[in-house]
């Protein structure tokens, strides 16, 4: 009995084991031919700045428009899409499109332009004139004003000489460079200083509990929240905050000073022409404020 249990076990775990692997390597077909195929788009997160009531930017995040399984996550893709070797084609599409959308946004009702914000890949930095030549190509052929690009980095990966060589040379073509994440993974302090940065993105995990019902929780994200942004003004950084929900939330980091505002508060991402309903919307409202308030 146990023999034959043991042996029906082993085959069960042989069998899942296969599959496991079919899937994987039918997912790395798929993933090749989702490249060739152009199966991705681009949704936009608007970043709001409350002290200037204007669209400052909108974030580029990537979805796989499966033929049949609809719109996969960034997070279910990306991390093969990079372990086969794909992500600086994919991330090439990203880069080009993202600047050729951002050129259809109308402007702000005070007449400055939308900004957009791009994910780079850590392996994107591997192929790191590929990647230079693309941002310099896509503003040549967009004729985007370079400062309305703005570089996303996770601190994720090491920075060495070599990638901080990489993002002065993007930041020399006259682009903004932003740290990811900006708490959760490797950043030091010596990090801040050392690569040319212009925005630090406070990763959701810090605010998410700031304004909750949990009042120990709440404190604890309120102390790390204004250190963190005091770090960003001694560092000389924009600080965006990432994941804003609720407008308590909202409230407070304008009070610590943060303007410069992501999250469902706002918007969810959102299709390309709905983002350009978004920011005629947010403008309208902003101008009947100012009436308002005058
Ligand atoms: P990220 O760059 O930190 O992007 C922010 C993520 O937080 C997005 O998830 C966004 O939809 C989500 N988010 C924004 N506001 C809120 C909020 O108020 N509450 C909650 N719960 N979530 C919020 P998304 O689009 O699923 O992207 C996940 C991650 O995938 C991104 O994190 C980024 O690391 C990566 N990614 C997305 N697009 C690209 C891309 O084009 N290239 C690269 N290399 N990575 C990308
Ligand atoms: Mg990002
Ligand atoms: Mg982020
Ligand atoms: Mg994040």
């Amino acid at each position: 009995f146990f023999t034959r249990n043991l042996e029906h076990e082993a085959k069960e775990a042989h069998q899942l084991e296969n599959d496991l692997r079919v899937s994987l390597v039918s997912n790395h077909v798929e993933l090749h031919k989702a490249i060739s195929n152009n199966e991705f788009k681009l949704m936009y997160q608007p970043i709001v700045d409350v002290a200037s009531d204007t669209v400052h930017a909108v974030e580029a995040l990537v979805r796989w428009n499966h033929p049949k399984r609809g719109l996969i996550s960034p997070a279910d893709f990306i991390p093969m899409a990079e372990q086969i070797q794909v992500m600086d084609v994919l991330g090439n599409w990203i880069i080009r499109r993202a600047c050729s959308d951002a050129l259809t946004l109308p402007t702000n009702s005070d007449g400055s332009h939308v900004g957009v914000s791009i994910n780079i890949s850590a392996t994107q930095f591997i192929e790191s004139e590929i990647l230079v030549s693309t941002v310099k190509q896509a503003l040549e052929e967009t004729n985007i004003e370079p400062q309305l690009v703005k570089l996303e980095i996770t601190e994720s990966a090491a920075f060495g000489s070599e990638k901080i060589r990489t993002i002065d040379a993007l930041r020399k073509l006259g682009c903004k460079t932003a740290l990811d994440d900006f708490g959760t993974g490797y950043s030091s302090l010596t990090q801040l200083n050392t690569i040319p940065l212009d925005y630090i993105k406070l990763d959701r995990s810090f605010i998410a509990a700031l304004g909750g019902e949990d009042q120990l929780k709440d404190q604890r994200s309120d102390r790390i929240t204004r250190a963190v942004l005091s770090i960003a003004q001694t560092f000389n950084l924009l600080p965006v905050v990432e994941g804003v929900e609720t407008s308590t939330q909202c409230k407070r980091l304008r009070d610590y000073g943060a303007t410069l505002i992501q999250g469902y508060l706002f918007s969810k991402p959102l299709e390309l022409d709905e983002t350009r309903k978004f920011i005629e919307n947010f403008g309208k409202k902003a101008q009947v404020k100012g009436v308002e308030h005058a």
